[in-house]
């Protein structure tokens, strides 16, 4: 039997399982019932939306709205407008953003409805290669356990926070679910980890109020990203955070009282205890494979606990496939969408493959920081030849009157070619700006056809262009000298 036979197979009819309702399961189930598979969705939480949902990219996006609101009110008064301090009412801040998560996973779970996806909440077991065991979820622990069998599954049950051990077991050390739950705003936060969740979180708090120390162990903010946009990005925040302390670790933290009592140990002086209302650890997430009953079927997990997959995001049993956080870095809701329309096309017998040009990344914080494709960083370790070209956003008259002319945005390019490599971008507004980047990588763009293109004015987007044009000296408004070749 092929691929394309119908039932027992991938084809139109057969049996799709797709363990984990998140933006890689659930765009995999509405993809796989629209190509005529029959689709059983499992998660164990009440509607579809995973942890980007229900627990990590809406709401934290929701709160960083908000914070934002917050700083626009304070920075108004450069300009003549003023607010007043803010009152932030905690009960209706939380409603708020609890309603529109609610009113997206209600969106979702009637549009399983809709494309004839069986729902079924619970937690998911292999039992076999062709099966899974679906026993109820905690919190309706009655319910009885279901087999389901199938012809084709996906694997998208997403990861979970990594944890930091000798912590203690108190309700003031948070995850980034208990931050985003935002019981109270504690007078001091410590935030453990300089990452994606650490400085967004982070944000959000001491928008609110907080006084908020980053803590990070390395010797930098975001790893990922070129040095000379962080630098800019740690400017805009050391606004809104009380320090930022790189190459420094957290050697204990103790209840003590009404606070937490934590030992940091970094280039600042012989470490001593230093009294905090709550800590959040952001120290990165891992995926969630164990329990998952995967050593019964042929599927293999590496040595991080990953499910290993081929381009099709087939794994090593012909009729598994996973996608998203599960199947591998990076760990963002975009990333497991795509790949979920790679293993159902796959499934389906279709030509499909995973190879993307890039994959863009984007830190909500305030300025903003996204990238995509090749950095500068990146190619100098690899030592590849690149040319690059920065745009400081004080040439952009809309970032000037937005209070954001310390922004910047940067163009990795092939030399000679000049074909755009990588870009980057620091600012309100770069995690938009950085699609348009995105999909010049994907087309194969050049920095002359990106110079080329007429953007409308005054848009931050300008600033792509003028970085192009920039790059050849000619940007109408910038003089400095912005072309820089890169790694030989
Ligand atoms: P998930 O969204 O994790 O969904 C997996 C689902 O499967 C969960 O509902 C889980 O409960 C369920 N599940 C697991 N095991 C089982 C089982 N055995 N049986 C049944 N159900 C099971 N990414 C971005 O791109 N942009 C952002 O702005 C962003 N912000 C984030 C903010 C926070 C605070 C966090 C924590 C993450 C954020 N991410 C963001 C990352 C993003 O949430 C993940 O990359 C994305 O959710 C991964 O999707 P997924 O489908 O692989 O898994
Ligand atoms: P992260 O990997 O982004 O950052 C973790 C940071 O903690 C790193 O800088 C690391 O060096 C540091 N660290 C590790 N151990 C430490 C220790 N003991 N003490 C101090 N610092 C320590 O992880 P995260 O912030 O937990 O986020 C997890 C993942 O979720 C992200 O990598 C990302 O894939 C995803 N996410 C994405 C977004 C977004 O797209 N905007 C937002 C939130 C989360």
């Amino acid at each position: 039997m092929t691929e394309a036979d119908g039932a027992g197979s991938g084809g139109s009819g057969a049996r799709l399982v797709v363990v984990g309702g998140g933006p890689g399961g659930y765009p995999a189930a509405f993809l796989a019932a629209g190509l005529g598979m029959r689709v059983t969705l499992i998660d164990d939480g009440p509607a579809p939306g995973g942890v980007c949902l229900h627990r990590g990219c809406i709401p934290s996006k929701a709160l960083l709205h908000a914070a934002a609101s917050v700083g626009d009110a304070r920075r108004a008064a450069e300009w003549g407008v003023e607010f007043g301090a803010p009152a932030i009412d905690l009960g209706r801040l939380r409603a708020w953003k609890q309603g529109l998560v609610d009113r997206l996973a209600g969106g979702l779970d009637q549009l399983a409805r809709q494309h004839g996806v069986e729902y079924v909440r619970g937690r998911a077991r292999f039992e076999d290669a062709r099966s899974v065991r679906v026993d109820p979820p905690a919190d309706a622990p009655d319910a009885a356990p279901r087999a389901i069998a199938f012809d084709r599954a996906i694997v998208a049950t997403g990861s979970v926070p990594a944890a930091l051990p000798g912590l203690p077991d108190s309700p003031r050390v948070l995850g980034s679910d208990a931050a985003l739950a935002l019981e109270r705003v504690p007078e001091s936060l410590l935030v453990i980890g300089g990452g994606y969740i650490g400085l967004e979180l982070g944000s959000v708090y001491a928008a609110l109020g907080s006084r908020v120390t980053v803590a990070e162990m390395t010797a930098g903010l975001l790893p990922g990203a070129d040095r000379d946009l962080v630098r800019r990005l740690r400017r805009g925040l050391e606004d809104a955070f009380e320090a930022i302390r790189l190459d420094t670790s957290v050697l204990s933290v103790e209840e003590d009282g009404d606070g937490l009592a934590a030992v940091l140990a970094g280039p600042e002086g012989a470490p001593a205890a230093e009294r905090f209302g709550a800590a959040l650890v952001a120290v990165g997430r891992r995926p969630n494979t164990a329990g998952l009953g995967l050593e019964r079927t042929g599927a293999r997990l590496d040595a991080r606990g990953f499910v290993e997959v081929d381009a099709r995001r087939r794994t090593a049993d012909p009729a598994i496939y996973a996608v998203g956080d599960a199947a591998g870095e990076p760990m963002l809701a975009h990333k497991a969408t795509h790949e979920a329309h790679v293993a159902v096309e796959a499934i389906a017998g279709r030509p499909a493959a995973w190879d993307p040009r890039a994959v863009p990344a984007v830190v909500y914080t305030r300025p903003e920081i996204a990238w995509v494709g090749l950095t500068e960083t990146e190619a100098l370790d690899r030592r590849l030849a690149v040319e690059t070209s920065t745009l400081p956003w004080a040439a952009s008259g809309r970032a000037a009157l937005a209070g954001a002319d310390g922004g910047a945005t940067k163009l990795v390019l092939e030399p000679r070619t000049h074909r755009l490599l990588g870009a980057g971008a620091v600012g309100p507004g770069a995690g938009d700006l950085i699609a348009e980047a995105a999909l010049a990588l994907e087309l194969g763009a050049t920095a002359q056809d990106l110079e080329r293109t007429v953007h409308p004015h005054p848009t931050l987007s300008e600033t792509l262009m003028n970085a192009a044009a920039a790059f050849y000296g000619r940007s109408p408004d910038y003089a400095g000298r912005s072309r820089r070749g890169g790694a030989r």
